[in-house]
Order: C-alpha cells, then sequence, then structure tokens
C-alpha cells in the first residue's frame, strides 16, 4: 500500500495508541508526528517558535494552544512539501479549535486528512490493563498481575526483584486522566464525525486484530 494518507489517531491512555503508531508507520508512507515530539524538535532547532516553546517549558508552564498548534503546522507543511509521505498526527488536535485550524492548514496547501483514527476502549478494561501494571525495579520488564503476573506473584523472574507500580498507573490517576480524555476528546469526535473522517476502532482485541481493523478501515480510503 503506497497511497498517500494524512492520519490522526485518538485514544485515551492504555488503548495500545504507540503500538498501532509504530505498525502503521510501517506499513504506509507516513511520518509519525506526536505533538511532544514536535515541541522538542522545534525547540532544538531554536527557530523563533522554538524559543518561544523554550520559555514556557523552562518556567514549567503548559505550552499554549496557539504556540502548540503553529508548531504542529509548522512542522506538517515541511513534511508534506516533500510530498513522498502522508501524516500520522498522534497527541494533535486536542481541542475542538486545534482540530478547525488543522483543517484550514490542511486545505491552504491542498491536502486534507483523510481518517481518524479513534481507539475505543472502556474505561472498567483501560483501569484493568493500567492498574495492573508492574515493572521490575531493576531490569524493568513489564508484567500484569492478572494477564501476565511473575511466576512466584511477587518478584520478577529474571532477577527476583520486587515489582513496583509507576504512580501513572494508580487507579485513582489513571481514572482521572480518562476523564480529562474524554471531556477534551468528545467535542473532536463528534467534528470529524460530521466531517466523516471518523473511524471507529474498537480496541479492547488482540493487538494484532486491532492492526487488522484500521487497515480495513484504511483500505476504504479513495
Ligand atoms: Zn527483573
Amino acid at each position: 500500500m503506497n497511497k498517500i494518507m494524512n492520519l490522526v489517531l485518538l485514544g485515551p491512555p492504555g488503548a495500545g495508541k504507540g503500538t498501532q503508531a509504530k505498525r502503521l508507520i510501517e506499513q504506509y508512507p507516513l511520518v509519525h508526528l506526536s505533538s511532544g515530539d514536535m515541541l522538542r524538535a522545534e525547540r532544538a532547532a531554536g527557530s523563533e517558535l522554538g524559543k518561544k516553546v523554550t520559555g514556557f517549558m523552562d518556567s514549567g508552564s503548559l505550552v499554549p494552544d496557539e504556540l502548540v498548534t503553529a508548531v504542529v503546522i509548522s512542522r506538517i507543511k515541511h513534511e508534506l512539501s516533500e510530498g513522498k509521505k502522508g501524516v500520522l498526527l498522534d497527541g494533535f488536535p486536542r481541542t475542538l479549535s486545534q482540530a478547525k485550524d488543522l483543517d484550514t492548514a490542511f486545505a491552504q496547501i491542498g491536502a486534507k486528512i483523510d481518517a481518524v483514527i479513534d481507539l475505543q476502549l472502556d474505561t472498567d478494561l483501560i483501569v484493568d490493563r493500567m492498574s495492573g501494571r508492574r515493572s521490575c525495579s531493576k531490569c524493568g520488564r513489564v508484567y500484569h498481575m492478572t494477564a501476565n503476573p511473575p511466576k512466584d506473584g511477587v518478584n520478577c523472574d529474571d532477577c527476583n526483584e520486587p515489582l513496583l507500580q509507576r504512580p501513572d498507573d494508580k487507579e485513582d490517576v489513571v481514572r482521572k486522566r480518562l476523564t480529562v480524555y474524554v471531556e477534551q476528546t468528545a467535542p473532536l469526535e463528534a467534528y470529524y464525525r460530521q466531517t466523516g473522517v471518523l473511524k471507529v476502532v474498537d480496541a479492547s482485541l488482540e493487538i494484532d486484530e486491532v492492526t487488522a481493523k484500521i487497515q480495513a478501515e484504511l483500505e476504504t480510503i479513495k
């Protein structure tokens, strides 16, 4: 498949977005652009935009929406000017106004978003996936206390060191992040459903099945 497409990947934490993004860029001519990476790259490049970004990042404050949008759009235009690959956007847009600005920017360069892949997963499943996660304090090997537990139920199989839970993975933290995600994303889903590009994919399936579903959706794009 060498079709040039521009895609947006949506999905809550724990839905396997990273894994699917990796597979998509292996299978299609796509450049993976995550908003965090783009901000860091702009900063490292020392451009005018980059200097503004640095100011916010170094003071520990959130980079304002308009600035994130400006960075992302400048990067997309740069990538698409080559014409060899499409973009896979990850972590952007996050708000409705960003989505609208993005559409305007694509239109200006005669391009568009071909599909928004929306990985959907039930909240309780996400909480279970994430709150069950533990990793070895020594080698970093990752376990899941129900799906993939260590043999003795406590320590790493390889080095016999105790397993730890990341603070991010604690149930109340996961639930809070999911609430924020749903609040931010609901208007985006509605917008992209209306423009006809939203492709909902059930992320509760096995990883390979999710990939196959995404591919099937992408095959329908002309
Ligand atoms: Zn270990």
